[in-house]
């Protein structure tokens, strides 16, 4: 017979590895902005696999080119060229506005991947020492869980006795540009930092800090890279976060909904003059640009061609942050929201967040915490105003 909810929970806790704690639902199937259940009550996901599910899940256009592409080639390998991989390639530069494409598959790799590129340009092309070169990035920074990139987090639990760290990071405060300035030499190759901080608790710089980076980025011969795996691709309102500055960084990092909730895509895209220090056999993935992910990728594109998305993720935002504004003082202490992504600091007297987020789990809304007292809402950008007013109601009622 098949397992219900409460044996495939009880089961995941004996033979899975207990890195993650996941709310108690267990999701069977799912279309658009809705999810259900193994006994099939539906839940409205307000989290979209942390923007990895921008166009909702399974969208009918995503679907297609995943299913038409798995009739032709799923998997070459770099040893040969595929048919999809320019395709998709020079898509997301014209897309974006820069001129190359390094493939990787999780928003990890694109992290290391970027931090790589760095060093190697350091040497190369700024001609700092060798080995010298540092990265800068911002305290509460999130760039995803390898023995590097937890190198440079400033979170005790994802850094605690997975020490010893890479060497050649310095960690400056967010939004705070005289920092940044202060701690630029000339071993830095870099400045990397999210335009919004997600796992922070979608933490907004101030007005002029991208554009602040961008020029002393550029007057101290630094590179600037901007990790959108989480804020880019539609979620505020634009293509990427950093256009709500007007800026392009040097290097920009892709993931999570680059493929389209349907398979890993990551990728690191910037000028030939950054990218070109990478030379064959100094970097690479065996998963990385297959035909399958180009496939999905290029369709993700295509929605984002037509700025349906961006503008829905603008319009529909108003709607989120008016209501999250009603709420405040009605057991929300702030918030900060940008298109349809927002971080709600709740009142710790009402409840944790974890404790918010299960109370919304019975009123069939999936949210998640982040931090104590904060939960997060990013639902896909297909979602409707009535949908985010419904979310709205329940987490009014679980606060009141
Ligand atoms: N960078 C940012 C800004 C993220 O939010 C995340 C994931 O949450 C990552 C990198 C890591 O992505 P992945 O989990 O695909 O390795």
């Amino acid at each position: 017979a098949p397992r219900t909810s409460a044996e495939l929970i009880r089961a995941d806790g004996t033979a899975l590895a207990h890195n993650y704690h996941p709310l108690p639902v267990v999701v069977a199937r799912a279309e658009g902005a809705w999810v259900e259940d193994v006994e099939g009550r539906r839940y409205l996901d307000m989290l979209a696999g942390y923007s990895a599910l921008n166009f909702g899940h399974r969208h009918p256009a995503l679907i297609e080119a995943a299913k038409r592409q798995l009739d032709e080639v799923t998997l070459t390998s770099r040893a040969f060229h595929n048919d999809r991989l320019a395709g998709f390639a020079e898509s997301l530069s014209a897309l974006v506005g820069l001129e190359m494409t390094l493939p990787m598959n999780t928003g990890a790799e694109a992290v290391e991947s970027a931090v790589k590129v760095a060093r190697k340009w350091a040497y190369e092309v700024k001609g700092v020492a060798e080995d010298r070169a540092t990265v800068i990035v911002a305290a509460g920074n999130f760039h995803g869980r390898t023995t590097t990139i937890v190198s440079f987090s400033d979170d005790e639990v994802a850094r605690g006795g997975f020490g010893p760290f890479t060497p050649g990071f310095r960690i400056v405060p967010y939004d705070d540009l005289a920092a940044l300035e202060a701690a630029i030499d000339e071993t830095t190759a870099a400045v990397l930092i999210e335009p919004i901080q997600g796992e922070a608790g979608v933490i907004i710089p101030s007005d002029g800090y991208l554009r602040g980076v961008r020029e002393l980025t550029r007057r101290t011969n630094v590179l600037f890279i901007a990790d959108e795996i989480q804020s880019g691709l539609g979620r505020t309102g634009t293509t990427l976060a950093v256009q709500h500055e007007n800026v392009l960084p040097d290097m920009l990092l892709l993931g999570k909904a680059l493929g389209g909730g349907i398979v890993p895509v990551s990728a690191v895209l910037a000028g030939r003059d950054v990218l070109g220090v990478l030379r064959p056999g100094e970097h690479g993935s065996t998963f990385g640009g297959n035909p399958l992910a180009a496939a999905v990728g290029s369709a993700v594109v295509a929605l984002l061609e037509t700025g349906e998305y961006q503008r829905r993720a603008r319009e529909l935002g108003t709607v989120l942050d008016t209501g999250l504004a009603s709420l405040v003082g009605k057991g929300v202490t702030g918030y900060r929201s940008r298109g349809l992504w927002a971080g709600v600091d709740v009142d710790p007297a009402v409840g944790t967040g974890r404790e918010i987020s299960e109370r919304l789990v019975r009123e069939g809304v999936l949210v998640k915490d982040t931090h104590g007292s904060t939960i997060r809402l990013a639902p896909p950008l297909t979602v409707t105003g009535e949908e985010i007013e419904s979310a709205l109601d329940a987490l009014a009622r679980v606060l009141g």
